[in-house]
C-alpha cells in the first residue's frame, strides 16, 4: 500500500461534538440509542470538522509554498472550481462553482494550489460574499498580481429546503481587482468562463 489516506480527528473535540448532537438527536424526537442512530453522533462530528478544515489551513502558505518567478503577463483563468461550504447562517451547505482569473506581475502559483485556496475558505462557515472576497484578496496579497477575479455561483440549500424554497435559483458573486476594474478585461474573463470547449 503505497498511498496511505490519514485523517486525524482531535478526539476530546470529536467527543465533545458528538455527545452535544447525541443530545440534540434526542430534543429533535428522535432515540438516540437507535440501532441506525448509535453511531451518528460520532460520524457528524467527524464530517462536521472534515466540512470546516478551513480553519486549520493557510491559504498564503500554499501559495508562497508554489510561487515560481514567471515573465507570464496573460490573464490565468481557473473555471469550474467545485465549491461545497456551509452558510453560517443555517449551517446547511451552499453548492457551487468558482471561477478564478488573475493577471501575473512577475510570480506565478500552481493551478491546482488556486483550487486548494477555495476549499481554505469554502471549508468552513460562509457567506457566499465574504467567501468570494477572500479568495480574491488570498490571491492579491501573495502574488502581488496585476488584477485578480473572482466569480462564483451558487446554490444555497438553506433557500431550496426551507424558507422560500426556491429550487433553481442561483446566487452569484464577484470580486475584482486591478486590471479588472477595466471593462475590455472583464468582458474578456466573463466570456473566458462562459465559453464552453465542446
Ligand atoms: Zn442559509
Amino acid at each position: 500500500m503505497a498511498y496511505k489516506k490519514n485523517e486525524q480527528y482531535d478526539e476530546k473535540v470529536s467527543s465533545d461534538i458528538a455527545g452535544n448532537y447525541k443530545e440534540i438527536i434526542d430534543l429533535l424526537g428522535e432515540d438516540s440509542n437507535r440501532e441506525g442512530l448509535l453511531k451518528t453522533p460520532e460520524r457528524l462530528a467527524k464530517a462536521m470538522q472534515y466540512l470546516t478544515q478551513g480553519y486549520q489551513m493557510d491559504a498564503a502558505a500554499i501559495i508562497n509554498a508554489a510561487k515560481f518567478h514567471e515573465d507570464v503577463s496573460e490573464m490565468i483563468v481557473v473555471k469550474d472550481i467545485e465549491i461545497y461550504s456551509m452558510c453560517e447562517h443555517h449551517m446547511l451547505p451552499f453548492i457551487g462553482k468558482a471561477h478564478v482569473a488573475y493577471i501575473p506581475n512577475g510570480w506565478i502559483t500552481g493551478l491546482s494550489k488556486i483550487a486548494r485556496v477555495v476549499d481554505v475558505y469554502a471549508r468552513r462557515l460562509q457567506v457566499q460574499e465574504r467567501l468570494t472576497v477572500q479568495i480574491r484578496d488570498a490571491i492579491k496579497n501573495t502574488l502581488n498580481p496585476l488584477g485578480v477575479a473572482v466569480v462564483i455561483e451558487a446554490k444555497h440549500l438553506c433557500m431550496m429546503m426551507r424558507g422560500v424554497q426556491k429550487q433553481n435559483s442561483v446566487t452569484t458573486t464577484s470580486a475584482f481587482d486591478g486590471e479588472f476594474h477595466k471593462n475590455s478585461t472583464r468582458s474578456e474573463f466573463l466570456k473566458l468562463i462562459s465559453a464552453s470547449l465542446d
